[in-house]
């Protein structure tokens, strides 16, 4: 397998630290408000990444973390705490912030097939590994006080900035010219991050009293700690958002090096941007969407799913409500092709040629999918695979074949294709779908339209006529 890094900007040939294990950090949410899509997006890349890894027998160890205190607006060092100020102006605790959009987040992973990381952890359940740590540098030399916090002196570290394409003189000069973000007091490198500040007296909730002071970690540090507390000083891939680069992921390098003397990451894995209808996604544009906007307007989460698949990782996915319409159709018409060869009960044997033809086109996907997780090629090489099988009278044991291909695919895909075999519904159902198959095409909508609901009252299950044919879901499949 093949894996691109931001850090050596060029795809290198992926090996493990250790044998078949992957080490892998995740940066997870800061829960202030509801995720939007192009957050999710970040998160369905990290989970295709995950899910090829393990489709090629490495056994992945997943951590990721839940911000719930110390991301300041702005993700700079002024500003106020993200969480605290959602609070306030909500009028509820930041607990109850932390509690109801960690609820919706973790919902939406659901709703997006992406499976679950092995260790989930709340930041604030590791302030005491945080310490430790900051007190590893301290004793280093690399922290300085200031009236507002602890900060993290960047000129002592080699190579800082070198993530984003930089380094600490240019970036120091960039900011400098920029000048149009306050900095706090007393800093002596613009680059200079806070490890911990300093609460106002007025603040009582998610505050520590500790040697360096009352106050709470800054967000940086907390990824820092949990990737060494949870997988070790060395990890094999750390992801996030190409929004990361230039600031948090620089700084978890810049500390973590200086404390530890090693190599911090072996490949950084980054998502790239979406816009939204060409532009950036803002609130004062109106063009933020979350998945349940899109369920709002009747789309499923998985075409969502099929949507970010459909364009590489490391380019940007412009969204518009057409593409994730034809996004929708296209995912449909994949249900109908599992649904219609899986009932396929007749005729026995295989014609030996037809199979090396399909398996040669399962081949090139996975070799794509290997490819710096090259998805979108990947699925063309499905869709040659389908056509050449969609021109086939197949037997039944030519049709099981084709099936097991597709959920092999599906393994890395995520699609849920497994939901819409024909033997996850009763037969008598199946028999009914295809009864009215006929119904509809003699154009006996009436008749159609009753045992569409006849279907839905008995079997609960609902069915959609699409150019392709007839799609069903079970109900607990729709939200
Ligand atoms: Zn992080």
């Amino acid at each position: 397998m093949k894996l691109y890094d931001t850090l050596e900007k060029k795809e290198r040939l992926f090996k493990p630290l250790y044998d078949k294990t992957v080490k892998l950090y995740a940066c997870g949410p800061t829960v202030y408000f509801y995720a939007h899509i192009g957050n999710m997006r970040t998160y369905i890349s990290i989970d295709v990444l995950k899910r090829t890894l393990i489709h090629d027998k490495y056994k992945v160890k997943h951590v990721m973390n839940i911000t719930d205190v110390g991301h300041n607006i702005g993700d700079g060092d002024v500003g106020e705490d993200k969480i605290k100020e959602e609070a306030k102006k909500e009028h509820r605790t930041a607990e109850e912030i932390i509690k109801f959009y960690t609820d919706s987040f973790m919902n939406d992973l659901k709703k997006l097939n992406i499976i679950k990381p092995d260790i989930i952890s709340r930041a604030s359940s590791n302030v005491e590994d945080m310490l430790k740590l900051i007190e590893i540098l301290d004793e280093k030399g690399y922290l300085y006080r200031t009236n507002t916090g602890v900060y993290f002196d960047t000129s002592k570290v080699n190579e800082y900035g070198t993530l984003s394409g930089s380094s600490f003189e240019k970036l120091n000069k960039e900011l400098k010219a920029g000048a149009r973000v306050e900095r706090p007091e007393g800093l002596k490198n613009i680059t200079d991050f806070a490890v911990w500040r300093f609460s106002k007296p007025e603040e009582k909730e998610m505050v520590w009293d500790t040697k360096f002071g009352r106050g709470f970690p800054g967000w940086h540090i907390e990824c820092s700690t949990m990737v060494m507390k949870f997988l070790g000083e060395q990890i094999d891939i750390h992801c996030g958002g190409a929004d990361h680069i230039s600031i948090h992921h620089s700084n978890e390098i810049a500390q973590s090096e200086a404390a530890t003397g090693k190599k911090f990451v072996k490949y950084w894995f980054h998502g790239a941007f979406l816009i939204v209808d060409g532009k950036k996604m803002s609130k004062s544009l109106r063009n933020v969407y979350t998945i349940e906007d899109l369920e709002k307007k009747k789309f499923m989460p998985l075409s969502f799913r099929y949507l970010v698949l459909t364009v590489h990782y490391r380019n940007i996915l412009n969204f518009t409500l057409d593409v994730l319409k034809s996004a929708d159709d296209s995912l449909k018409a994949l249900y109908v092709f599992i649904s219609k060869t899986s009932a396929v009960k007749d005729g026995t044997g295989i014609d030996e040629e037809f199979i090396r033809v399909i398996n040669s086109k399962r081949d090139e996907f996975f070799e794509k999918a290997y490819d710096d997780i090259n998805i979108p090629i990947a699925i063309t090489k499905m869709y040659e695979f389908i056509n050449i099988v969609k021109k086939k009278a197949l037997t039944k044991n030519e049709a099981d074949y084709v099936i097991k291909i597709m959920l092999d695919f599906d393994e890395i895909l995520g699609l849920d294709f497994n939901m819409h075999l024909n033997s996850e519904i009763p037969k008598e159902a199946s028999k009914l779908i295809e009864e009215r198959e006929i119904i509809r095409k003699a154009r006996d909508f009436e008749k159609a339209d009753r045992i569409r609901e006849e279907i839905k009252k008995k079997y609960k299950i609902i069915l959609e006529d699409t150019p392709e044919g007839t799609v069903w879901y079970k109900s607990s499949e729709l939200y």
